[in-house]
């Protein structure tokens, strides 16, 4: 049909009307109703960008949700709830989300961090899925580097039933966090509560305890990933710094936990912080950096992909996510 003053005026008066008009409704159902059972499914959670040559893919492992009460130990929780409400985000728990990172190096596959597992909260342990849904394998990966020893970025390395997930990788875990968590004398001193992580630890790392490689601060631990030591979550806590070519990529770990609550304020502490002041100065330290130089970040239970940058703002920071990218 030619395109004539006439079609273009017929069509404007049909892009004005009513998107609940008799005609579209007709249609509407079968458009956006979803297949049957699929309805509650989420795309897969991956999402693919470049640091320079290196490809690296954000994997999601789900979420868990985190009572307010108690969470933060030195803001009331008035003050976390209107964090909370200043970023649309609901009144009563906080939704934790798990990102780890895959890095592609010219075929050589190094996963950081492996989410929960089947160990952790019902809404999470989709990692596997996710990392399929990728086009990885598990026997792929070539090295396991671990930020530190919390169950929710250890438990990924072997299921429940004790089999190892990754038969061919190489693990790799910080000389400081190893020291402290693997100490006996220390987990024999510690208090009831704190135990149960000790446990784990032993669950996880105790049948290959011989061949876990410890690697040390401010040195590469597979090319173009550098560690940094990042203290305060725990002894041994370890951020990266991924370079490649002009790219570059702050790998956070757990500097802070929910970006919507500890980018905009450092100074809260959530109960995770084995050291409160010490996970406090590492913060503003490494915020202030990423702000500073506009480096791009990733942060481990930032909303997926995770991935963004900080800008600073008032007496704290702000994440600014990255737009969705089509392309790699
Ligand atoms: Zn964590």
């Amino acid at each position: 049909m030619p395109i004539t003053r006439r079609t273009i005026l017929a069509s404007t008066a049909l892009a004005a009307t009513p998107i609940v008009g008799p005609a579209l409704a007709q249609t509407a159902p079968s458009a956006t109703a979803p297949a049957q059972g699929a309805g509650s499914r989420q795309a897969p959670g991956f999402y693919r960008y470049k640091v320079g040559d290196i490809e690296v893919t954000a994997i999601n492992d789900g979420f868990a949700q985190r009572p307010l009460e108690g969470f933060v130990r030195n803001a009331e929780l008035s003050q976390v709830q209107q964090a909370m409400q200043e970023a649309f985000l609901p009144g009563n728990a906080l939704p934790i989300t798990f990102n780890t990172l895959v890095l592609n190096n010219g075929g050589r596959l190094t996963l950081i961090d492996t989410g929960n597992g089947d160990m952790g909260a019902p809404t999470s342990g989709r990692w596997m899925a996710n990392f399929r849904a990728a086009g990885f394998d598990p026997a792929q990966v070539n090295t396991v580097v671990i930020s530190h020893f919390h169950g929710d970025h250890i438990n990924g390395l072997r299921l429940k039933d004790g089999t190892a997930v990754f038969p061919n990788a190489e693990v790799m875990v910080p000389s400081a966090e190893w020291t402290f968590w693997m100490d006996d004398a220390r987990m024999n001193q510690a208090p009831e509560g704190m135990k149960g992580a000790f446990q784990g630890v032993r669950r996880v790392f105790g049948p290959i305890a011989n061949n876990v490689k410890r690697y040390e601060m401010d040195k590469e631990v597979v090319p173009g990933l550098t560690a940094v030591a990042a203290p305060g979550h725990t002894p041994g806590h370890t951020v990266y710094m991924l370079s490649s070519g002009n790219g570059k990529l702050m790998i956070m770990s757990d500097t802070t936990n929910h970006p919507a609550l500890f980018v905009r304020n450092p100074d809260w502490s959530a109960v995770f912080d084995m050291d409160a002041d010490q996970a406090r100065a590492t913060r503003r330290r490494l915020l202030d950096m990423a702000a500073s130089e506009r480096a791009q970040v990733a942060f481990y239970h930032a909303p997926f992909p995770g991935t963004g940058h900080i800008a600073k703002e008032g007496n704290g920071f702000r994440f600014v996510p990255v737009q969705w990218n089509p392309a790699v």
